[in-house]
C-alpha cells in the first residue's frame, strides 16, 4: 500500500474522534500531508469510519485531485488542501461537526476558561457559506491566519490543525472542550472566561514549551 504511515494515522486518527464523540456516523473528515510527497491522506466520503481499513484512505495531490483509494476522498477536500497550500506549518488538518463548537459559531465569539485551552485562541469565526465549497476553503484560510489553530463555521461545525496530527487532535479536543465549558458556565449563569493577562502569558508558556 502506498503512503501506508500517513494512511494508518489518519485512520487512527478518525477512529479516536468517534470514540472521543467529535464525530457522528459520517459527519467529519481528517486529513494528513504526506511527510516525503506532496500528496495528503484523507477520509473518504459517506463511508462509515468504524472497520475502516489504512488502504481505504483516499490519496489526494495538494490541489484535492483524486489520487488513490477505493472510494472518493471527502466531501471537504478543498477545505483541507487549501489550508495545508496555505500553511506550510500544517501537516494535519480535522473538521468535525461538534455539538458545543456549533453553538459557539452562533454566539460568535470563544474565550479559553483553562489554561490548556489559551494555545487555541484566539479562534476565528468563518461566517456560513456552502460546505465543500472552495468560498468556504478560501474563507478558513482566511479566519486562520498566518498561526491559527482553530476556526468555527457557522452553521456547520470547526476546523483545526497543526504540526502533526498530535497537535491538530489537541487543538480539536480543546476546542470543543472551550465551547463546551462556555456554554455550561453561561447557562449556569457564571460565565467568567480566563483574564486576558494569564492568557497571554499561557500562550507564552506554551510558545516556549515551559507550559506544565
Ligand atoms: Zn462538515
Amino acid at each position: 500500500m502506498k503512503y501506508e504511515n500517513t494512511r494508518k494515522i489518519v485512520l487512527d486518527a478518525i477512529l479516536d474522534a468517534v470514540d472521543m464523540g467529535l464525530i457522528h456516523g459520517t459527519s467529519g473528515n481528517i486529513a494528513m500531508r504526506d511527510d516525503k510527497e506532496d500528496v495528503v491522506a484523507i477520509t473518504p466520503s459517506g463511508i462509515s469510519y468504524k472497520g475502516m481499513t489504512a488502504d481505504q484512505i483516499a490519496i489526494v495531490d495538494m490541489n484535492g485531485k483524486w489520487l488513490d483509494g477505493p472510494f472518493k476522498p471527502s466531501s471537504e477536500v478543498p477545505m483541507h488542501t487549501a489550508v495545508m497550500r496555505a500553511r506550510k506549518d500544517v501537516k494535519a488538518t480535522v473538521h468535525t461537526h461538534g455539538m458545543f463548537a456549533t453553538i459557539a459559531a452562533m454566539s460568535g465569539e470563544l474565550l479559553p476558561i483553562t489554561p490548556p485551552q489559551a494555545e487555541f485562541v484566539p479562534v476565528g469565526i468563518v461566517p456560513f457559506t456552502m460546505p465543500g465549497s472552495n468560498d468556504v476553503a478560501d474563507k478558513v484560510v482566511e479566519a486562520l491566519g498566518e498561526e491559527g489553530r482553530a476556526v468555527l463555521i457557522k452553521n456547520h461545525g470547526m476546523f483545526c490543525c497543526g504540526k502533526d496530527m498530535k497537535a491538530a487532535m489537541a487543538a480539536t479536543i480543546y476546542t470543543e472542550e472551550m465551547a463546551q465549558t462556555t456554554y455550561y458556565a453561561k447557562v449556569a449563569g457564571v460565565y467568567q472566561p480566563m483574564p486576558e493577562e494569564a492568557v497571554k502569558k499561557m500562550k507564552e508558556l506554551i510558545a516556549a514549551d515551559q507550559a506544565v
